[in-house]
């Protein structure tokens, strides 16, 4: 089977041939349909996640696909299932991690990849869903899609008829727009410095857009929410946006943070509305419950309420993935970028 495979930081993936090792306790074995990129690989590739003593390694950590077989013990999945694959943990055996080989080199690969025909996972990184659930859009709700839900509902807990904002309209500001508009919010406030990024927000469900290159944000919200949110998440990562996002939240309102800011970084925000009712939290990740969280938003894309074919903006061979990780890094990727594996010629 061909694996893409992380050899040194900065270079290319190295597209090469390994074999499968058997199956050991609690391991199974999925013919991958489709792998989403998401920007924590990019992240990976190019060092900014720091020393990595796992080289050479696979990567990846959204997919979707079909179980072939099933090691000893495994009992919540069956041969033939369709399956989300994740990073997230969910019930089930945690396994040792599979090792391959291309008969040169050991590759590492941790419980999830997901740049590879084949793998081996872990029982408690495998959701069976449904099988209408087409595999193009069943790969995003391995990470960004179900981390929105989390965010939205596990962490805000949002009340619906509510106005919220959201600053960083990146993979998961995106969804957290989404959820925000299925949970029933009468105002979704998307606020980004790109015109392509406002536009695919409003397709997947945000009221107003702000191009904060060209307006005060702050002001934007609070005109438009007559006074500010009563919920504002901050995705951008950027100390600045945080402490707009506070400002941008009403007296009884509640801001998240949800962007990864710079290591030395210090938030600088006026305390005094924090005495009366206004919140501000922070969080890692949506606190999804994966084995909850994927089929219920299987249930509400096959009803229609959950849009998730928008989120696709480019599909490529597992051939084409190091230009698709070159445009990521250029900013060329709006929305999703995903691998369908038997795509019949290379882009
Ligand atoms: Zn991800």
């Amino acid at each position: 089977m061909k694996v893409a495979v992380l050899y040194e930081i900065n270079k290319p993936l190295v597209i090469e041939e390994v074999t499968l090792p058997p199956l050991k306790y609690g391991q199974v074995l999925v013919k991958l349909k489709t792998s989403g990129l998401c920007h924590k690989q990019l992240e990976e590739m190019t060092g900014k996640r720091g020393h990595d003593p796992f080289l050479p390694h696979l990567l990846g950590h959204e997919g979707a696909g079909i179980v072939k077989d099933i090691g000893p013990g495994v009992s919540f999945v069956n041969k033939g299932d369709h399956v989300v694959l994740g990073w997230m943990k969910g019930k089930g055996i945690n396994s040792e991690p599979p090792e391959y080989t291309n008969g040169r080199n050991k590759l590492n690969a941790g419980w999830i990849t997901t740049f590879n025909e084949y793998g081996i996972y872990s029982e408690n990184r495998v959701t069976s869903i449904k099988k209408e659930m087409p595999f193009d859009v069943a790969c995003l709700l391995g990470c960004a899609v179900t981390t929105g839900y989390g965010v939205v509902n596990r962490i805000a807990k949002m009340e619906s008829r509510k106005k919220v904002a959201v600053f960083g309209i990146g993979g998961i500001g995106l969804n957290v727009v989404q959820w925000a508009s299925v949970r029933g919010a009468t105002h979704v406030i998307a606020v980004d410095l790109r015109n392509d990024k406002l536009e695919l927000a409003r397709r997947i469900g945000a009221t107003h857009v702000i191009n904060a290159g060209n307006e005060h944000a702050v002001d934007a919200v609070r005109t438009i929410t007559d006074g500010g949110a009563d919920y504002v998440f901050e995705a951008a990562g950027n100390i600045h946006v945080m402490e707009q996002a506070y400002e941008a939240t009403n007296g009884k309102g509640l801001t998240v943070l949800m962007g990864v800011p710079k290591k030395e970084d210090k938030l600088c925000i006026d305390p005094i509305p924090l005495y009366l009712g206004r919140r501000i939290t922070g969080c890692h990740g949506g606190d999804t419950v994966k084995d909850e969280d994927i089929p219920l938003a299987v249930d509400l894309y096959l009803q229609g309420k959950l849009k998730l074919n928008e989120l696709i903006t480019e599909r490529i061979h597992l051939s084409g993935i190091n230009e698709a990780f070159q445009r990521m890094k250029e900013g060329k990727i709006v929305g999703r970028s995903i691998i369908e594996f038997e795509r019949s010629s290379p882009d």
